[in-house]
């Protein structure tokens, strides 16, 4: 979608904002709005947004933080809220923990993840990058309000970047990038935390640093990124880094909902002249947009709306709000500047929901049956049975025979499972070795041998089929297959 092909040079101007600066706005999508002309990085420095939508950000990002930061902290059934520990392959979703013999759900998962954000991005543009990415609200709502407290917001934080060095500016200075590395550092815990569990977190934290300096070198790590990423880096990460931004591209289509600039009703552009409405505006040929740039200077990724849609526009809102306070004051309609697609803007159109959509929707529903199938039917425990290596079969006592196996149980509860087992299809008997009884602690993997034993006149060949039940407290678990190796004859 793209609004203005050409940008009128007015009088009607902000400070900071210049005719040059306007010519260089009709080669956009020649060069980045974060580059200069030589390469090297323009510093954004955005007015602080105002208005209706940031207010309700600004709520939103609130109960986001809070569930960020204490997410690692909360627990379902004695399990995190969220946990992705790599280290130990183990992820704990909404209390219920995931092993990596979860393949197929986990592998169900990735697809309704990544078919609900191709099918939220084909409906609504990046909805999710301007209101709930935690790189915006980390950045927009936390580090950047921070900023605009120690050195203020546009042209006064760019006067104050500029200036000479004084006491006053060292100290504001050093006072800002403290608190951002103490942020960053409480950021990197917790993003640690999400790996490692705030268990092993805490007792890193507590116990003697020389236990520990893998998991302290990754705190001060993570610590350094983060303050790297948002002292200095900020936009670039959208820009440059982050996937989703990317191939948005290739998702968004004529009905997505996109932060959109309205150009039928606002070119061409010209300053607001007083005792002007829109019937008189029209008569001068001009539009609403009276080409203020209050949509630019609010803009945190430095580019202008109205250039129409573009990679580095996170939908953040900014401009909405920026715009519809000059509407107010100019006395015209609000939304010049608003959440829109281009079929609405260009046609009139009413939002629509079209085929692709449709299929998507078809699609991520289908596959969250079959997730939503997987989870309720999983087991609490995953048991393997391997027969030993090298064994064949035993000779026993009152011409029995017997075959020895390896059983591995994996228990994915957060409590200890004490285990049995039971010959379920044949006669027979099953002996646990090492002991008569057997707990599988929460969380963790057992391995013990199992002995089974049976008449050589059950036998059903050389190999029988054998399907030993894995119960628990007489509470069936799951079930198992292998087979008894006999010595050849069937009887
Ligand atoms: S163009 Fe508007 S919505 Fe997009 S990033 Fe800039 S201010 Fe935010
Ligand atoms: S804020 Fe609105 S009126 Fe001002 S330049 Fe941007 S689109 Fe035009």
């Amino acid at each position: 979608m793209s609004g203005a092909t050409k940008v009128e040079t007015v009088g009607h101007e902000p400070a900071g904002h210049s005719a040059a600066q306007d010519i260089q706005w009709e080669d956009f999508r020649d060069h980045l709005a974060t580059a200069e002309k030589d390469g090297s990085r323009r510093w954004l420095y955005p007015k602080k947004p105002s208005g209706r939508l940031a207010r309700y950000r600004t709520w939103f990002a609130w109960m986001l933080l809070v569930i960020m930061f204490t997410g690692p902290f909360i627990r379902i059934q004695g399990n995190p809220l969220l946990m992705i520990d790599i280290l130990q392959r183990k992820f704990s979703i909404l209390g219920q923990i995931f092993w990596p013999e979860d393949t197929v759900i986990f592998a169900v998962s990735m697809l309704v993840f990544f078919t609900s954000i191709i099918l939220f991005t084909t409906a609504f543009g990046r909805l999710w990058c301007g209101w709930a990415c935690p790189q915006t609200v980390m950045m927009e709502m936390v580090f950047r309000k921070i900023e605009f407290l120690f050195e203020g917001d546009g042209s006064s934080a760019k006067a104050f970047d500029a200036a000479a060095w004084t006491l006053s500016k060292v100290v504001r200075k050093a006072g800002k990038h403290l608190v951002f590395f103490g942020l960053s550092f409480v950021v990197g815990n917790t993003l640690l935390s999400y790996i490692i569990g705030s268990d092993a977190l805490l007792h890193i934290i507590r116990d003697d640093p020389r236990n520990h300096t893998t998991g302290l070198t990754f705190m001060v790590l993570f610590s350094l990124l983060f303050y790297a990423i948002f002292a200095r880096f900020r936009e670039q990460a959208c820009t440059f880094i982050c996937p989703y931004g990317r191939f948005q591209s290739a998702l968004l289509d004529e009905n997505t909902i996109v932060v959109a600039y309205d150009n039928q009703r606002g070119e061409g552009r010209g300053p607001w002249k007083k005792g002007q409405d829109a019937v008189t505006r029209k008569a001068e040929g001009l539009g609403d947009c009276v080409n203020c740039r209050q949509c630019v200077a609010v803009c945190p990724t430095g580019i202008d709306i109205r250039n129409g849609v573009q990679m580095e526009c996170v939908n953040c809102t900014a401009c909405i709000d920026a715009c519809d306070s000059v509407m107010d004051k100019v006395g015209l309609p609000r939304g010049l500047v608003r959440y829109a697609s281009l079929n609405g803007i260009q046609k009139n159109e009413p939002l629509r929901i079209t085929p692709r959509m449709i299929g998507y929707s078809v699609l991520v529903t289908a596959l969250g049956c079959l997730l939503a199938f997987l989870v309720f039917t999983r087991s609490d425990v995953e048991t393997l049975l391997l027969r030993a290596p090298g064994g064949l079969f035993q000779q026993q006592a009152g011409g029995r025979l017997s075959n020895l196996y390896t059983v591995k149980v994996v228990n994915k509860t957060s409590h200890d499972i004490p285990v049995q087992f039971r010959l379920m299809n044949v006669d027979g008997r099953i002996q646990l070795m090492g002991g008569e009884s057997w707990t599988v602690p929460k969380e963790k993997l057992g391995e013990r041998s199992i002995l089974v034993e049976m008449e050589v006149g059950k036998l059903a060949g050389r190999h029988t089929p054998l399907e030993i039940g894995v119960y628990s407290n007489g509470r069936p678990l799951e079930t198992v297959k292998s087979v008894f190796i006999g010595p050849g004859a069937a009887h």
